[in-house]
């Protein structure tokens, strides 16, 4: 077996296991090695049913009392037997799987895992897994992986290829100096490698993480180094007449239906004296969710365009190109504004795309709205004078450059609402000029915020149905999950809310006249494009969704959110997702539900509840870090970047200090350094390491 062998060679993967790993980017053993855990499961000792408590993954031992029931509950077959040890009784569910009936004979004893709820006094388990004597003796407090499940692709099906190709880590050769090795008390990739899939304890886990962590940051900030030093600071070769771009810019401002704050008109201003200077704008302009930036990048557009230039608007997913270009078109209409603007995103159909190149290369059209179908080869342009790239953080360093070499140098000018830690946000910005943002709109009131478990729902539902009908708002709700996953089998998910069933069961539950529509990442472009579109025409009141209305996503009339199992995300992603309310005048509330009741809830509502104290996204990051202490670090999902698998920018902000004094020590010591790394990386066994940052830089 070979690093570079497709999945499909593996024992026991077949051609649907591995298109569902194709799907998930895995296609050959590399890749395979590097589709690391996301979290680890421990099998605990068994329990007496007696002792269980809400909540909780426990294991029972005990025998089949009476017989096992067989009925059918909204279309879905329903097995539910009773399992006894002689201190209680624990009630059993299978959902959609009948066949199953003959195996659960009354008087057979039976070793359950899986999580525990309760239905009045009785303890319940749906869908627990069944385990041997010898399946739980031989896992029984170890720490088993948990991989992240995409469509059609099972946490099972990852460990069965993981567990046959494993032993290919020994192979593994050290491309990093012994020397940085010891310094940096790092353990061996191949021992990293294997133990992040089977750690033997919790301390080879982290040890693990730290290395691959560590590399991941090493290879990361050596690439931009590598891409810095050819870049020099360049030219303006598309010079604005000052006076000229002062005049469009008051004149669009003075049109606007409320005042811009100080930072919002420092930061057009700062992108003016670029634009008009002597040398290239790069610049990046940071604030928080809801401080406004948009409006900044469309004075931007203006200026370029004015000058007789064209404009692109990078955004990173279809709903928000969607919604700046409809923005833009009612901008144009409304004050007369001198855009002639086009959209280019993956949805578009053929006929309006090539139609849309067209017009840009021969220069018909002014302003280009885009996600990354922008940085498609033969998109040309006529004279693109400036590029904004929105939610800088979800793209790449190499994405942002592509564009921006599209004929010339233009100017770009970036957008984050990420607060980077300062070491990191050097490296990737340490040659772009910053305005911040640090001031909201003034007639914003304070977001409303509120942590409650799931005894709150039905009181949150009659404030829903209330504020809807009374103030014609509407309202976010956010589920983790698509649709009740697969794993459920394994007692693992639990009751994660799910989008699909969640909306099912809300349509039932809220009176008629309360409209309310689903959005999730598995939905077609146009599909999610469609029901945007009418969420933000009020065409509905409720949208029920996952995160992927996380990023730039500006509904102002939706001003209340309910998150639910809010104890599965990070809070810096939370803090991204309230954003979404308190976007425009009206008083916003955002309500983080934990999806756990009494104790096991306390911790998590102690975490959530730094999200009340705090509206600094900066802060929450630290903070957040602080609570959960440095060994807890997996399962959430801090920042949203797409450049780390496993590092955090917030846990390992210090690393990164680390990292770079190494890449340093290597460039001066003169054995040409950081080339020597790139050839050691080719050489060290075809990692697809080098390949996986090109995705990214
Ligand atoms: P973000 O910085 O998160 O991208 P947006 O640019 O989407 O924020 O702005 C959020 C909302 O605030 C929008 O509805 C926008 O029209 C509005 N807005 C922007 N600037 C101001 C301002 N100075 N006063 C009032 N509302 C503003
Ligand atoms: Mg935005």
């Amino acid at each position: 077996m070979n690093l570079n062998d497709p999945v499909i060679s593996i024992k026991g993967i077949g051609e649907k296991s591995a298109a569902a790993l194709n799907k998930a980017g895995v296609f050959n053993v590399s890749d395979l090695l590097h589709y690391f855990p996301r979290t680890y499961s421990v099998v605990p000792e068994a329990q007496k049913i007696s002792e269980l408590s809400l909540g909780a993954r426990a294991v029972v031992k005990g025998r089949i009392m009476g017989g096992c029931s067989l009925f059918s509950s909204k279309g879905k077959s329903v097995l539910s037997f009773d399992v006894g040890d002689g201190t209680g009784k624990l009630k059993v569910y299978y959902f959609g799987m009948p066949y199953m009936k003959k195996s659960f004979p009354p008087g057979r004893t039976l070793i359950l895992l899986g999580n525990v709820s309760f239905k009045g006094d009785v303890a319940v388990m749906a869908q627990p897994k069944v385990l041997s004597e010898d399946e739980y003796e031989s896992t029984k407090g170890t720490l088993i992986p948990v991989y992240p499940e995409t469509a059609g692709l099972k946490s099972a099906t990852v460990l069965k290829a993981v567990k046959e190709i494993i032993s290919i880590s020994d192979r593994l050769k050290d491309y990093l100096p012994e020397t940085v090795i010891n310094k940096e008390t790092l353990v061996s990739l191949s021992k990293a490698f294997y133990d992040i899939h089977f750690p033997a304890s919790r301390e080879e886990l982290y040890a693990a993480r730290k290395r691959l962590a560590f590399d991941e940051l090493f290879l990361f900030i050596a690439r931009i180094q590598m891409l810095k030093s050819s870049t020099e600071k360049e030219e303006n070769s598309f010079k604005i007449d000052y006076g000229q771009a002062d005049g469009v810019v008051s004149g669009f401002i003075s049109k606007l239906p409320y005042e811009l704050t100080g930072a919002q008109l420092k930061a057009i201003n700062d992108i003016k004296k670029d634009m008009t200077g002597e040398g290239v704008a790069k610049r990046l302009v940071q604030g928080d969710v809801g401080s406004g930036k948009t409006v900044v990048a469309f004075a931007a557009a203006l200026m370029a365009v004015s000058a007789g230039y064209q404009a692109a608007i990078m955004a990173p997913t279809e709903v928000l190109a969607m919604q700046h270009y409809n923005e833009i078109l009612e901008l144009t209409e409304k004050y007369g504004l001198p855009f002639k603007t086009g959209i280019l995103t993956g949805s578009v159909g053929k006929a309006d795309k090539r139609r849309c190149k067209e017009l840009l290369s021969d220069g018909s059209l002014n302003l280009v709205i885009g996600t990354h179908a922008l940085l498609e080869e033969d998109v040309l342009f006529n004279e693109l004078a400036l590029v904004v790239t929105d939610e800088q953080h979800r793209f790449g360093v190499a994405q942002r450059r592509t564009l921006s070499k599209k004929g010339g140098t233009p100017h770009t000018v970036v957008m984050s609402a990420t607060p980077i830690p300062r070491t990191l946000g050097l490296i990737l910005y340490g040659d772009m000029d910053v305005s911040l943002i640090d001031e909201l709109p003034a007639k914003r009131l304070e977001r409303k915020n509120a942590v409650v478990d799931i005894d709150y729902r039905e009181t949150f539902y009659k404030f829903l149905v209330k504020h809807i009908r009374e103030e014609q708002v509407q309202a976010y709700i956010i589920c983790p999950m698509v649709e009740a996953s697969e794993s459920e089998e394994l007692g693992m998910a639990g009751d994660l809310a799910n989008v699909t069933d969640y909306t099912e069961t809300l349509r039932e539950k809220l009176p008629g006249d309360i409209r309310i529509s689903m959005l999730h990442g598995r939905m077609k472009p146009a599909e999610k494009n469609e029901i945007m579109k009418d969420f933000s025409e009020h065409k509905t009141d409720v949208l029920v969704s996952t995160t992927v209305v996380e990023v730039g996503v500006n509904v102002p009339n939706a001003t209340i959110m309910l998150v639910e199992n809010a104890e599965r995300f990070g809070l810096s992603q939370l803090h991204q997702l309230r954003g979404r309310v308190g976007r425009g005048d009206k008083q916003a509330y955002c309500v983080f539900m934990t999806g756990t009741k009494g104790d096991v809830s306390k911790n998590t509502q102690k975490r959530l509840n730094i999200l009340k104290e705090s509206n600094d996204g900066f802060k929450i990051a630290e903070e957040d870090l602080k609570q959960r202490g440095p060994g807890d670090f997996f399962g959430l999902r801090q920042s949203g970047l797409p450049y780390f698998k496993i590092a955090d920018i917030y846990t390992d902000a210090e690393m990164v200090g680390r990292v770079k004094a190494v890449l340093q020590d290597m460039t001066d010591d003169g054995q040409g350094g950081l080339k020597a790394l790139e050839t050691a990386l080719r050489e060290s066994g075809n990692l697809s390491y080098s390949e996986f940052h090109n995705i990214y830089l």
